[in-house]
């Protein structure tokens, strides 16, 4: 956990466990951390779980893990230690809203005793119809305020209609006016921001009571969130006026919303897009450093002229008011390059460590005992200052630890040419001449080889490669043949003109 706060700044992170955490949700949560880190203040991580139909466990523990593993941690909220205890999670507990259905049951009951809220007895078809009535004579067509102010009578024949009411949110009848921290001064009118539910007809409270209800308990400072969420921000504002006057906030926080997130084809980047998942880019092995610095530029930059920056100088330099209210574009290009930055910036040490997962299986196709510390050592540097994503290791050591290289057909037949099998039988002949303890000794073999032939050495050694490796395409040839030694090198390529001379 970070240290202690020592701003008033208190920021929060408040996803639903629906589904698997997509990479508009880790922006948030983001730019929230990072909002919060910046201004020494606290990150507030609430779970937003009153969907009993859409929730569940599974998804709640992965956002959690995912949380964990970007590095993001938060100050309040679940598993937070308090005094040594895990339980709690902080001052505001509990953190997770199904927990805390006592708290709204309370505060709407209170909304209503202060008039802020009202029964409606409207049933969705009546709705509807006069929905269709207002759209068709060119009026708002939001709530019409048919029951804001039902005479007893007509409750009481609601009541024995059997009908059972929704509660309704009592809009005030002004404009809405706040400055957006991203956005500038923003002005709703009225009939664009009618009554709405804030209670079902079960008396489930919703999200549009439970969300500002928390924030105004959990004393958030700033509402940083997505832009599909401004169009309720009028109506929480306005409820949280409500709040105030019946003792329950403080103040009305500040908002910001971020910019959409475009995907291909420049439409809006959807949670359920491929490319959105985070467990994507986790498994095709982004560092948590190299995602978090790539998303950090969803609407945000960190100088004119420097794309690639660690999570310190992130935090250092991050500022809502520098967030950019057009819409991002997610750039997978981009975001591997930035990746392929962080993964050059990797200590040795750590550079490996971070492969480790796909040294083993089941990403990686040998035995467990073919693993060979000291060549895995020894390779490691090249393939350090390669690498877009880590998993890309397993395919470019693979030779190293397999008995025979891959069976690649389309390399094969990419690299071996009539005349390659003569080539191969001068390259095998020099570089058995050679002196294995240089990569330069066995560049100079294959580059003789190539000039007996009348071949260039990229022509000369694509045949050796894809006879030792497997792959035309791969870390620098002579470092690995070296690496994987003369004997099992001149074996392959004896494997290989075999296999030349048998087709
Ligand atoms: N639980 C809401 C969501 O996931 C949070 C919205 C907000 O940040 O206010 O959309
Ligand atoms: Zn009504």
């Amino acid at each position: 956990m970070a240290s202690a706060p020592s701003s008033d700044v208190r920021v929060r992170f408040c996803p639903s466990p629906t589904g698997n955490p997509h990479v508009g949700l880790v922006r948030t949560a983001l730019f929230n951390w990072a909002f919060a880190r910046h201004h020494q203040g606290t990150l507030v991580f609430r779970i937003e779980d009153t969907d009993a139909a859409r929730d569940s466990e599974e998804s709640y523990q992965a956002l959690l893990d995912s949380m964990r593993w970007l590095g993001l941690d938060w100050d309040e909220g679940p598993e937070v230690s308090v005094d040594g205890f895990t339980a709690g999670g902080g001052p505001h507990a509990p953190y997770r809203q199904s927990q805390r259905m006592e708290i709204y049951a309370d505060v709407a009951a209170r909304l209503k005793a202060a008039g802020h809220s009202y029964d409606c007895y409207c049933s969705p078809e009546e709705l509807e119809t006069r929905r269709a009535a207002a759209r068709a004579a060119g009026r708002p067509s939001g709530y019409d305020g048919h029951c804001r102010d039902l005479s007893a009578e007509q409750v009481a024949e609601y009541r024995a209609q059997g009908r059972a009411p929704i509660v309704r949110f009592r809009m005030p009848d002004k404009a809405i006016t706040f400055t957006d921290l991203v956005r500038g001064e923003l002005t709703f009118t009225p009939e664009n921001v009618p009554d709405y539910g804030i209670v079902r007809a079960n008396g489930a409270p919703l999200y549009t009571l439970v969300n500002p209800v928390d924030d105004a308990l959990m004393e958030i400072t700033h509402v940083l969130r997505g832009e599909d969420l401004l169009s309720s921000t009028p109506r929480q504002i306005a409820l949280y006026e409500a709040l105030a006057d019946i003792g329950v906030a403080k103040q009305v926080p500040a908002f910001g919303h971020l910019p959409y997130v475009m995907g291909e084809g420049n439409k809006k980047l959807s949670k359920r897009d491929p490319e959105a998942s985070l467990n994507l880019y986790r498994e095709r092995g982004f560092l948590p450093e190299g995602l978090l610095n790539y998303l950090s530029l969803l609407g945000w930059s960190f100088s004119a002229d420097q794309d690639v920056f660690s999570i310190d100088e992130l935090v250092a330099t991050f500022d809502i008011a520098d967030v950019n209210a057009n819409p991002a574009r997610f750039d997978l290009k981009k975001a591997e390059a930035i990746n392929a930055d962080h993964i050059r910036l990797l200590d040795a040490a750590d550079f490996a460590a971070a492969c480790a997962p796909w040294l083993r299986a089941p990403y990686a196709p040998w035995a467990p005992e073919a693993f060979d510390e000291k060549a895995w050592q020894a390779i490691a540097p090249y393939a350090q200052t390669r690498l877009t994503v880590l998993s890309d290791i397993t395919a470019n050591v693979d030779f190293l630890f397999l008995d025979a290289p891959v069976e690649d057909e389309a390399s094969w037949t990419k690299a071996m040419k009539p005349g390659s099998d003569e080539l191969l039988r001068t390259a095998r002949e020099k570089l058995d001449g050679a002196d294995w303890s240089s990569p330069e000794a066995l560049k100079e073999a294959v580059l003789a080889a190539g000039e007996q032939h009348g071949l260039k050495l990229g022509k000369a050694q694509a045949p050796v490669r894809v006879a030792v490796t497997g792959r035309t395409v791969g870390l620098p040839l002579f470092e690995s043949l070296q690496i994987l030694g003369r004997e099992r090198a001149l074996s392959r390529i004896d494997a290989a003109l075999l296999r030349l001379s048998a087709g």
